[in-house]
């Protein structure tokens, strides 16, 4: 393992006699007495890394004269974020905390610190030391008198292994938060697999019916329309003629009822992809002006239209699917608009500056209540009353566009209004 980077290590002396404080800044300090002495010494023992004058471990050491203010500065280290890697800790500092109970409040303050006991007088026997303070690893004990080549060698040795022990808990730390970022990423791609998989089931079923359905409407439809036509030719009694418009307008009824069926099974079939359409270079500008006078009709008199339209580039696409995108934008906004005083629609066409080509939809309508804004392009998502909305609208565009390589996205503010954006990409090549 490559040795950590060097910078400086603090210690704390904790010691009531300032005389023991000095011996030890002679002893860690290199400016101290004797220390070419030591540090000849000390390269002997540590092998080339501690030549006399390296830059191997310096010290950076702090005294304190009690236990109290020794936990004191352990805290303060820590919430300077500098903390102290190692202390030496006299015994017996009467009158107020002795070395054992001081050790103890330094390491609620600093788990990982190093101590080193020191004491002349067996004060305490190892057992009592142990039930203390229990059997820890970050504990030595030095007798007094020191011997300075002991001192230094704890020192160098016990700033090396709070060094080590630091770096492994930061290791852990970056470990624990990679596994949360990869489970995170895990569920959410999970997530979006659900979602694409629930669409497609409910693509497939859709598909199914629509299919199943399409048939006998087919011929509900031609039948219906063949009787109308009989009936208008009928000749009958005077007496009769009231019956036979009243049939005829019950099949005019139905008529529209299956027109309407018609119509959500094309879009069903739209949204389950069963007619993808071609793909083509789409003038943009142009598909908009068609929508806008096929949904003539839908617009009430007195609405008002702004046509925002810039220059922008052709985009690969089909007519068709973008004008059904458009004009399903176009007719929500119309709906939106109803009871509305000074309705007003704008149709913006510009190119961005990702070179993408934006198609906005904004009304000054209802707006869409926050608890929808997630949910509108769900198929059959509607809060429209029952025989008014489908629900499919929006779905459909989400997957016209999509499939495009291109986006869609809503801003809107309940009572104020409501812009659709639809980003496409610029056809640059033919297929691309
Ligand atoms: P539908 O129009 O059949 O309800 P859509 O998928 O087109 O289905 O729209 C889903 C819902 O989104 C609508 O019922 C409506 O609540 C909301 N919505 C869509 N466009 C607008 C708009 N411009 N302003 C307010 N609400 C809108
Ligand atoms: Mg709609």
């Amino acid at each position: 393992m490559s040795a950590p980077t060097r910078e400086s290590r603090r210690i704390l002396v904790v010691d009531d006699n300032s005389a023991i404080h000095q011996d030890f800044r002679k002893i860690l300090t290199r400016s101290g007495e004797g220390s070419e002495e030591l540090d000849a010494m000390e390269s002997m023992l540590f092998g080339g890394d501690a030549l006399p004058g390296s830059s191997t471990t310096r010290f950076e050491l702090d005294f304190a004269l009690g236990g109290e203010e020794g936990v004191r500065r352990v805290r303060d280290a820590v919430r300077e974020g500098r903390p102290y890697a190692l202390a030496f800790v006299d015994i017996r500092m009467p009158p107020g905390m002795d070395g054992v109970e001081t050790t103890l409040h330094m390491w609620r303050e600093e788990v990982d610190l190093q101590v080193v006991l020191c004491s002349a007088y067996s004060d305490y026997s190892w057992d009592e030391l142990s039930r203390k303070l229990g059997t820890s690893e970050r504990l030595l004990i030095l007798r007094k008198p020191f011997d300075s080549i002991e001192v230094r060698q704890m020192a160098h040795a016990l700033c090396e292994k709070w060094e080590l022990l630091r770096a492994s808990h930061r290791r852990m730390e970056d470990l624990e938060r990679m596994v949360e970022e990869r489970t995170r990423a895990l569920a959410e791609a999970n997530a979006r697999l659900l979602h694409a998989q629930k669409l497609e089931a409910l693509g497939r079923m859709s598909a199914g019916l629509a299919h199943e359905v399409n048939n006998p409407l087919s011929y509900i439809l031609s039948n219906l329309r063949h009787v109308v036509r009989g009936l208008e030719t009928l000749p009958c009694p005077v007496e009769g003629v009231r019956a036979r418009d009243d049939l005829g307008e019950a099949c005019r009824d139905a008529i529209l009822g299956a027109e309407r069926i018609a119509r959500i099974v094309q879009d069903v079939r739209v949204f389950a992809r069963v007619d993808e359409p071609p793909r083509e270079l789409v003038d943009v500008r142009q598909v908009m002006e068609l929508s806008i006078s096929m949904a003539a009709e839908a617009l009430r008199p007195g609405l008002r239209l702004v046509r925002d339209f810039h220059e922008v580039p052709p985009v690969w696409g089909s007519e068709h699917g973008l004008g059904q995108v458009f004009l399903n934008l176009i007719i929500n906004a119309a709906h939106a608009l109803a009871g509305r005083e000074e309705p007003f629609i704008r149709l913006g066409l510009l190119r961005r500056e990702d070179g993408r080509v934006a198609v906005e939809v904004q009304d000054n309508g209802c707006g869409i209540r926050a608890e929808h804004l997630g949910r509108l392009f769900e198929p059959f998502f509607t809060t429209k009353p029952v025989g008014t909305g489908t629900g499919l609208g929006l779905s459909i565009c989400h997957g016209i566009v999509t499939r495009l390589g291109g986006d869609i996205a809503v801003d809107s503010t309940p009572g104020q209004g409501t812009t659709f954006r639809v980003l496409l990409p610029m056809a640059s090549r033919p297929g691309a």
